[in-house]
């Protein structure tokens, strides 16, 4: 049903704060589950259900569909569009709150969400970081987001290392503004993320990985010499000898580099500090 006259009908307006864009092109909806590759046993995480019509979808093809709504004002939209659907429940709460390793315990599960714009990367870094990743996430997110999700050196930010660290992620279809009420100001995209068992690239510490990543991105444009040693606190004696040991040129910056040298720059970075 058309979104807009759905929440006519009870009385409910989008709140842009809460980034309410909700998606009614049935093309876009039908891509987005077979994305998802569900199986009859499979139990979903949907973020912002909103009007329950993709939940509906997703409660078709899978086992259990687990959303959460931070909007509790779409209770009764949600009660009464997901009424013939008992294997979907909905929970009011911010997904942000929410420990996602301790609600799945050992269970498998696919997480997909057209997602908050607000809210992008700390849904991400929320996913991602937890104890218990999703097998593979299907989300719909603002192009430009989407693009920096899949770039590659010359081109990386530190979002495009946190998420490439943890899966492998494509971009699957772009959607046209329309597809949308009430229609967000900028194009979107559904992208695909395949979570990796084990990271592409051998760290000795993933906290350490991350705090060098972060020092590297932390002064924007800059060299990796100045960047690497103002946040890391190295002398120019110990900047030095990370480079020496890894090889990278400390002229670069830090969107040209691979996860691999990431990696080495982190191995070095522990060597030094023991
Ligand atoms: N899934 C619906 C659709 O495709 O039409 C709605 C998508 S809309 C872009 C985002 C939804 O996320 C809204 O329903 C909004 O209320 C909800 N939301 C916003 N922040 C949230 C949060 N922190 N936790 C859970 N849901 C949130």
């Amino acid at each position: 049903m058309n979104p807009k006259s759905l929440l006519d009908d009870f009385g409910i307006a989008p709140k842009k704060s809460l980034g309410q864009n909700f998606l009614h092109d049935p093309n876009a909806l039908e891509k987005i589950v077979t994305t998802a590759d569900l199986m009859p046993d499979d139990f979903v995480l949907e973020i912002g259900p909103g009007t329950g019509t993709l939940t509906e979808k997703l409660a078709r093809a899978c086992r259990r569909v687990i959303a959460f709504e931070v909007d509790d004002r779409l209770k009764p939209v949600l009660d009464e569009m997901l009424v013939a659907f008992p294997n979907a429940i909905v929970f009011y709460n911010d997904i942000l709150e929410v420990n996602i390793a301790r609600l799945f315990h050992a269970q498998p599960y696919v997480v997909v969400a057209n997602v908050p714009y607000y809210i992008t990367s700390a849904i991400l870094r929320h996913l991602l970081e937890s104890a218990h990743r999703p097998k593979r996430l299907i989300l719909t997110v603002q192009q430009e987001v989407a693009e920096r999700l899949v770039a590659t050196p010359d081109d990386m930010s530190i979002l495009t290392v946190s998420v490439q660290f943890y899966g492998r992620p494509q971009i699957v279809t772009r959607l046209n503004p329309a597809a949308f009420w009430p229609r967000p100001d900028v194009d979107s995209a559904v992208v695909r993320i395949d979570t990796y068992d084990e990271p592409p690239v051998a760290v000795p510490d993933e906290k350490t990985f991350f705090r060098v990543v972060r020092a590297g991105f932390g002064q924007k444009r800059k060299q990796l010499k100045n960047s690497l040693s103002g946040g890391l606190h190295l002398d120019s004696a110990e900047a030095a000898q990370l480079f020496e040991e890894t090889g990278i040129d400390p002229r670069r910056r830090a969107e040209t580099l691979t996860l691999t040298e990431w990696a080495l720059l982190t191995t070095a970075f522990i060597a030094l500090e023991s």
